[in-house]
């Protein structure tokens, strides 16, 4: 049975990886922060229908935290073979009122976080000459988007990481990507109005935003697929064509 440990599993994009994989046979650690509920929610839905899945809260953008969440999954299971690096923040603001507390936490959740949490993942898979790491970006780390710096700079770090990584650790077998989505209809983009989400629409080729499936699809190709690394795969309705 394949391990796979999901940061940022409680709600959203995570939430919705984490209940395909652990449908699939899959035995997944999904990991959250504030929303306990949502994630023991998560726990209940799943065991109830006799797939395993265990929850485990830490906050990633916190080195000692993200490296116990890995020690305590590992303890359990022994190694990690799948790591998808998703838990994320965003905020829209003006780039000259973005406090120094905002910045600092916007890079450490988004990027920090990936240092965090693979760095502790990595040795095992090293060893073990397989693996593969999923790490979610945005669109916005490959076009930038105004009023959101620190989560373009964010989203643009990973991207680099993503790249650096694959090469570093391919003799190793194990493969690293990443998926830049565009607009996808979650939580993160409740604040929009009915009119900024129609004005978003009308500049999407495909003419509708993107829904967690969208993602999933793209996790689970990756997962299966065995020749591809370093790669930044943006499912956004052709919104960003690069
Ligand atoms: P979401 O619905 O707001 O969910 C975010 C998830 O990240 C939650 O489960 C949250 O957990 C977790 N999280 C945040 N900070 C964390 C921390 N410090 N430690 C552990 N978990 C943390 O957002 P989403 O749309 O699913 O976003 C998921 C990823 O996709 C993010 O990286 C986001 O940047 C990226 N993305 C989203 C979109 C979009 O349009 N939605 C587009 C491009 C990229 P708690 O609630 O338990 O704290």
């Amino acid at each position: 049975m394949k391990k796979v440990l999901i940061t940022g599993a409680s709600r959203g994009i995570g939430n919705a990886i984490a209940k395909e994989l652990a449908q699939k046979g899959y035995l997944v650690m999904a990991n959250y922060n504030h929303s306990e509920k949502e994630a023991l929610y998560l726990q209940k839905e799943l065991q109830e229908k006799g797939y395993p899945i265990q929850i485990k809260k830490a906050d990633v953008s916190k080195p000692k935290e993200a490296e116990e969440l890995v020690k305590e999954t590992m303890d359990k299971w022994g190694n990690i073979d799948i790591l998808i690096n998703n838990a994320g923040i965003s905020q829209i603001k003006l780039f000259t009122d973005i406090t120094v507390e905002e910045w600092n936490n916007m890079i450490n959740t988004n990027m920090n976080s990936l240092f965090y949490v693979t760095k502790s993942v990595l040795p095992k898979m090293i060893q073990q000459k397989q693996g593969c790491i999923i790490n979610i970006s945005s669109i916005w780390g490959m076009t930038g988007a105004s009023c959101e710096v620190h989560y373009s700079t964010a989203k643009a770090g990973m991207i680099g990481f993503t790249k650096a990584l694959a090469k570093e650790v391919a003799p190793s077998q194990i493969r690293v990507n990443c998926i830049a989505p565009g607009i996808i209809d979650t939580q993160m983009n409740q604040e929009l109005t009915e009119q900024e989400r129609g004005e978003i629409v009308e500049q999407i080729p495909l003419g509708r935003v993107g829904n967690v499936i969208d993602i999933v699809k793209c996790v689970n190709w990756l997962i299966e697929d065995n020749y591809t690394t370093g790669q930044i795969i943006s499912p956004n309705g052709g919104w960003v064509i690069s």
